[in-house]
């Protein structure tokens, strides 16, 4: 499988880079390019890279040189990475921190940033959806650049029919049947949303017993992917998964699959995605996992410089059977602060506990909470969770609850326990990154990760 548009997409913006060495050459310059804009125009950039010369920069190693920059730099002073006048601003997104404290980010974008992401997603949608078919978007921001109103502008481009229904709503199953509904009346043949709201849409066809459908091909974006979430999606739609990676920090768009289970091409035009190890900022090797440090290299009003996001990934070593010269990115694990410190016991990945419970027939969502408020204190008996399920109407709840709880004791965690949080729908408000929160609904790792990271992805 491949997808020609994407290749004709990053040729054009490369003028013809299509060997990985010709793209890295590429984007070694357009990273001059854009270290000299940031130096001569943004104050903070003015300070931190003072001593950069943007001419030395050979190689990706001298790239990997440079200081992180962290969305704490951000927080402190969004203004300072400001290149352009206000005047050129088409777009301010303001991202709040998960935390209590803390200013909020804002990123800048000028008309040229959100042309070029209607663009790439005009290009990148190729893969999965042809002109005439109707794709169902579960994403909020239907306003003048919010993410749903790029998405149906760059499928217009593509000659599909955009259907912005909205993401799903908390609570009963009432909005999730709507979207069922949607699907069946208007013959969608593409879903785009959320892993957790896709998967309630996936129970929700079980459940009403459609079996197979016009739905041809799913992407999942906006927050981390799990396998038991690909395999319920797959087997209730009988159609292809793809995956999108990226926040508003790099322009929304950020990786794309070409074929399902291929890794996620990088946006290559636009960013450049390095690996790096959190504690130290030494940059890894493809195929190591460690935190993903991107480089903006089309963006005038903001440009960002090894920005770390945050977000745990690896880059896969070689190259994909499609052809496209981008490297690509594997199936994101989630946040680095994602992950429940339990002293001794080790650590609670989110993913463990998500896995897990989405594999149990009849679940259709989840919300996970720590009980402890000492992390230590739950490890003497394995952690201390407090689960809230979303029961598909119908099931038997007692036995969906037993089975969740098998599911997460072969994984070590015994002391769970279980509620009915939702009949159906979302187990959440909103759309905010899963995690496990603490009693403040805070990420409960969050307020004390190193660096104080916020959960602010998009995408
Ligand atoms: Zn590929």
């Amino acid at each position: 499988m491949s997808n020609p548009l994407l290749d004709q997409w990053l040729a054009r913006r490369t003028g013809g880079a299509s060997t990985p060495e010709s793209l890295a050459a590429w984007q070694l310059e357009q990273v001059r390019r854009t270290v000299a804009h940031a130096r001569e125009n943004s104050p903070f950039y003015a300070r931190r890279l003072a001593h950069a010369e943007p001419q030395a920069i050979a190689t990706m190693d001298d790239l990997a040189a440079l200081p992180v920059t962290r969305p704490e730099d951000l927080q402190r002073d969004s203004d300072a990475f400001l290149c352009v006048s206000r005047d050129e601003i088409a777009r301010i997104v303001t991202l709040r921190s998960s935390g209590t404290t803390g200013e909020p980010k804002r990123i800048f974008h000028t008309r040229g940033d959100l042309e070029r992401t209607v663009d790439y997603f005009a290009h990148g949608m190729g893969a999965m959806t042809r002109p005439g078919q109707g794709v169902l978007v579960l994403l909020p921001g239907t306003t003048q650049g919010g993410v749903a109103r790029l998405l149906g502008e760059s499928l217009e481009r593509l000659g599909a029919r955009p259907e912005l229904f909205g993401p799903l709503e908390y609570g009963s199953s009432q909005s999730v049947d709507e979207a069922v509904d949607h699907i069946l009346v208007h013959g969608v043949h593409t879903v785009v949303g959320s892993p957790a709201h896709v998967n309630v849409l996936a129970r929700a066809w079980q459940r009403r017993g459609l079996g197979r459908s016009t739905i041809e091909s799913v992407l999942l974006c906006w927050d981390s992917v799990f396998p038991a979430v690909v395999r319920n999606v797959e087997q209730a739609f009988g159609c292809r998964v793809f995956e999108h990676w990226g926040m508003v920090e790099t322009g929304l768009g950020g990786a794309v699959s070409c074929a399902p289970d291929s890794g996620m091409h990088v946006r290559a035009a636009d960013i450049l995605v390095q690996v790096a190890n959190p504690e130290t900022g030494a940059n890894l090797p493809d195929g190591q996992w460690g935190e993903i440090v991107v480089t903006t290299l089309s963006r005038r009003g903001m440009p960002l410089i090894r920005y770390a996001t945050g977000d745990r990934g690896r880059l896969l070593p070689g190259s994909c059977p499609c052809g496209h010269p981008a490297p690509r990115l594997d199936r994101i694990s989630g946040r680095l602060c994602s992950a429940l410190p339990l002293g001794k016991a080790g650590t609670l990945e989110y993913g463990v506990v998500a896995n897990a419970v989405y594999g149990v027939d009849g679940v259709a969502d989840f919300s996970a909470q720590a009980v402890f408020s000492n992390p230590a204190h739950g490890s003497r008996h394995g952690p201390a969770l407090r689960v809230g399920l979303s029961i598909v109407p119908g099931t038997d709840t007692e036995q969906a609850m037993a089975q969740a709880c098998a599911a997460l004791k072969e994984n070590g965690l015994c002391n769970v326990e279980f509620h009915v949080a939702a009949q159906g729908g979302p187990a959440e408000p909103g759309l905010a990154k899963r995690r496990i929160t603490n009693a403040n609904g805070i990420g409960a790792h969050e307020e004390s990760c190193q660096g104080n990271r916020s959960a602010s992805g998009i995408g």
